[in-house]
């Protein structure tokens, strides 16, 4: 489904990611864990066309998606949930999850209420806030609404960044039972994420980056059990 091969990218002249390659297959999910600055948000950036890739290329169902801007990827199916969550916050929860539905060729009014009632199921906290100002939503409120309205892309895949990221205990396992759930209904995700835990026990398969570069991979089990992999490239968390 996601096929990324020899994949390299960076900001100015030097590359930050170096020649990755990584599979993503439908109904997968897949995670790309390291410790700060190994170049996973890079990554994620550059496969959603944030960033033009030096080397390499991004295949999403055959497409190639090199070069193209992240409004054409997004149309071919790829959804990306940015650290920060990037949301419109002077809109409302409502418009926000309209918004997000923009780009779907299938915007017949059916389609995008069944859409609709199915993300505020998922969230009822967002239903009961539909009509509340993004922007004054809490934190975990705001990754909640993030990743409700990639949904409602209806993306063939849906690239996370950090879900986890500045939320308390509670909320990041709030986050993480709704991933779970996610996948059991056989969606495509990616998730980059620093509490390596956290990920790979609800992961099919993982990627492990050190320094720009792949260093590890395999069935997320097995790289939970690794405690190698803990010491070397996770700082033991
Ligand atoms: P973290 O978990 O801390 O977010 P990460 O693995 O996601 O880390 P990246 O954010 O991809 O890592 O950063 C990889 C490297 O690229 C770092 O050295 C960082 O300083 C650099 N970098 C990131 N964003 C930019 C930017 N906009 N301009 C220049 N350099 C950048």
């Amino acid at each position: 489904m996601l096929t990324i091969e020899k994949l390299s990218a960076g900001y100015g002249r030097a590359d930050v990611i170096h020649n990755l390659d990584m599979k993503v297959h439908q109904g997968q999910l897949v995670c790309l864990i390291g410790g700060n600055g190994a170049g996973k948000t890079t990554t994620l950036r550059t496969i959603s066309g944030m960033l033009r890739p030096s080397g390499g290329r991004v295949l999403l169902d055959g497409h190639d998606l090199r070069g193209l801007p992240s409004h054409r990827v997004s149309a071919l199916g790829l959804a990306h949930v940015p650290e920060g969550r990037k949301l419109f916050g002077s809109l409302s929860v409502m418009d926000n999850l309209r918004l997000g539905a923009f780009a779907r060729k299938d915007r017949v009014r059916g389609a995008l209420s069944f859409d609709l009632d199915f993300v505020l199921e998922v969230f009822p906290l967002l239903r009961e806030r539909r009509s509340q100002q993004a922007g004054t939503l809490s934190g975990g409120e705001q990754q909640m609404l993030a990743i409700a309205r990639a949904l409602m892309a209806r993306p063939q895949v849906m690239v996370l960044d950090e879900p986890s990221l500045g939320l308390a205990p509670k909320l990041i396992a709030e986050v993480y039972a709704i991933i779970a759930r996610l996948r059991a209904e056989g969606r495509t995700m990616v998730i980059v994420e620093q509490f390596a835990n956290l990920a790979l026990a609800v992961a099919d398969h993982a990627y492990v980056m050190a320094n720009g570069c792949i260093v590890r991979e395999g069935p997320a089990r097995q790289l939970r059990d690794d405690e190698s992999v803990r010491n070397a490239y996770l700082g033991g968390h």
